[in-house]
């Protein structure tokens, strides 16, 4: 299905045959839990329990890439949280998303759809290209707008956000009227009982190398760049993607994983690139540059 962040591999949540079918689909490790979407923030009390704080992100960002990390309830099977006391519900920010849960009455629990530890898709032809038969059906909901995944938070005892994403962290703070924190690697891996590989050093990972550029680009005519802006190219150079002439966050956050594959597709034997401010969705979008690096 597709959502403003990517496209999503969508399950019954309730179902715990059907979640097993998406992470074999995927090639997913089960302790690797799945995020909960669902219609509005009613339905997603049934799963979790609201807190005064989740009450209050979810009233005021939802539909939106924002995921909340509560106690679970019951009616939720363990291979949903990999075993965790915990579950991550949002709710998408996408029309045929949101049909598809009403239509569906209950809610989906959906990774994004492509093989695991690789690029996320952000079209319905990306899905088709990695999952192709292994999924019944692929709604096409055209290009992503936001383009990374959600801002994963865990709000209580207080705010920390585990993965950065599409809600920015100043918005976040805006909203509690308090401040935020980001995790750290190790914090991350706190809060889980495993490794959670949304967080492992290697993961949204294209299959040509990738270094993280600080200096000057090198001049090579085998490497393929990827530029924030376009304003600091190298004279030789196999294959270039700029994220946003203007340097705009948000259009670099909806580019840059189809520019990835891009230039994963080109025949480089290297991918450059360099990290973008790090602010507002800057934090996202260096994320998973620095995990395509491999440096987590
Ligand atoms: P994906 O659906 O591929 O974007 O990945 C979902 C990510 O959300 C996981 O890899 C975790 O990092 C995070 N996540 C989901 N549920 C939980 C949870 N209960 N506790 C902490 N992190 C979670
Ligand atoms: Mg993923």
């Amino acid at each position: 299905m597709p959502t403003e962040t990517v496209y999503g591999l969508a399950a019954n949540a309730l179902d715990a045959q059907a979640v097993v079918r998406v992470f074999a689909a995927k090639g997913r490790p089960t302790f690797d839990p799945l995020i909960v979407h669902v219609s509005d923030a009613a339905q997603a009390w049934t799963v979790a329990e609201p807190s005064p704080r989740a009450t209050r992100l979810a009233a005021a960002c939802w539909p939106g890439p924002l995921t909340l990390v509560l106690p679970r309830r019951a009616i939720v099977p363990d291979v949903v949280t990999s075993g965790l006391d915990t579950v991550g519900v949002r709710c998408p920010d996408h029309p045929l998303a949101l049909a598809l849960i009403r239509g569906a009455g209950v809610p989906l629990a959906a990774p994004s759809a492509n093989l695991f530890g690789r690029i996320s898709p952000t079209t319905a032809e990306h899905v088709r290209e990695q999952l192709g038969d292994a999924v019944a059906v692929v709604l096409d909901g055209g290009p992503c707008r936001v383009g990374i995944e959600s801002t994963v938070l865990l709000p209580d005892p207080s705010p920390i956000i585990l993965r950065p994403g599409g809600l920015t962290r100043e918005r976040l703070e805006e909203i509690l009227n308090e401040q935020v924190a980001v995790a750290d690697n190790a914090q991350r891996q706190g809060a889980l009982p495993m490794a959670s590989p949304g967080m492992l050093a290697s993961h949204y990972a294209p299959r040509t190398p990738l270094t993280l550029v600080t200096g000057a680009f090198p001049d090579d005519t085998t490497a393929a760049v990827l530029s924030f802006r376009g304003d600091d190219l190298p004279t030789r150079h196999h294959a270039v993607e700029v994220l946003s002439g203007p340097g705009d966050l948000a259009e670099a956050a909806t580019r840059l994983f189809a520019a990835l594959r891009r230039l994963d597709g080109s025949g480089a034997t290297v991918i450059h690139a360099r990290g973008v401010p790090e602010e507002g969705l800057g934090l996202g979008i260096n994320d998973r540059l620095r995990r395509a690096a491999g440096l987590g």
